[in-house]
């Protein structure tokens, strides 16, 4: 996928903000935040969306689950939202997958 932009990151042809990272995952700021905390969960090999990477490997799916539940629990204080855009109509315009971690309430 040498068009896509997530997988310029992964590669670190572009950079980003790392936040953390885990086998199958990274995680960076986002590049134009909506919240205060608006953090990305990219898996390093590319998925087209969420549904994708769910039908084709449940570890990497459950590795981004984890390193986006641990991210946000250890930047906010516990509300936080986990939101996959799917679609163009729902608003994805980077067609690999990523699920976003926002927060109105940073952890102090
Ligand atoms: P989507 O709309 O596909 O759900 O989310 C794509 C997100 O990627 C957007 O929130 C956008 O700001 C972010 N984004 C797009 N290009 C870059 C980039 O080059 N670097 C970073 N850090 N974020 C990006
Ligand atoms: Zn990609």
């Amino acid at each position: 996928m040498s068009e896509c932009v997530f997988c310029k990151i992964v590669a670190g042809e572009i950079p980003s903000k790392l936040v953390s990272e885990s086998e199958h995952a990274i995680a960076f700021n986002d590049i134009n935040p909506a919240q205060p905390i608006h953090v990305l969960i990219v898996p390093r090999e590319h998925f087209t969306d969420v549904a994708d990477l769910t039908a084709r490997n449940e570890e990497v799916l459950l590795d981004v689950m984890r390193l986006g539940t641990k991210v946000a629990s250890e930047l906010s204080e516990g509300s936080f939202r986990f939101q996959f855009n799917t679609g163009a109509e729902a608003g994805q315009t980077v067609f690999h997958a990523h699920g976003h971690i926002t927060s109105r309430t940073p952890k102090a």
